[in-house]
């Protein structure tokens, strides 16, 4: 994704209000983050452990989406798939994030929620080196197609908290 500054990703930000926007925590270690690497920015805010915040591009820019991650999800240790990464290894928690909708339709309570890893680990899960399963195996292009699907994902999803038609 595209390198973003503080005062982008502060603008980014679609479901909350200008002031809890000024307000809300940049992501740690900013400075060092390696944006080719990132499909999404995502950290979890050090002092409320269950919110967190994505920054997604999409086709009209980057899109900032406060999450609130369900307590009954952050308590039950069920095995789960991150609805973005689909990573199948199970090495961390993966939490129900909700986050409440842009404008009006947040404002009267419409949320929607996705399944997704607890801390964002998402982009270091697709570029891990899958393990060779089959000949001609094409490890790649596994790693390639991930990428892209992980990018799609999130970008479906800040496309619904925008309210636009996917
Ligand atoms: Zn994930």
């Amino acid at each position: 994704m595209d390198i973003l500054s503080q005062a982008e990703i502060r603008d980014a930000f679609v479901n909350c209000s200008r002031s809890e926007a000024a307000e809300l925590p940049m992501p740690p270690g900013l400075h060092e983050v390696d944006w080719s690497r990132r499909e999404y920015l995502g950290w979890r805010d050090p002092r409320v452990p269950q919110r967190g915040y994505v920054v997604v591009p999409t086709e009209n820019g980057p899109v900032g989406i406060v999450l609130r991650a369900s307590e009954a999800s952050m308590r039950s240790h069920a095995p789960t798939m991150c609805g973005w990464c689909q990573d199948v290894h199970l090495t961390h928690d993966v939490y129900l994030y909700v986050a409440k909708r842009a404008g009006q339709a947040g404002r009267n309570g419409d949320t929607v929620g996705t399944l997704l890893c607890g801390g964002f680990e998402c982009c270091e899960n697709v570029r891990r080196t899958p393990p060779p399963s089959y000949v001609g195996f094409d490890a790649d292009l596994v790693v390639a197609d991930r990428i892209a699907g992980l990018a799609e994902r999130a970008r479906r999803f800040a496309n619904t908290v925008v309210g636009a038609r996917i």
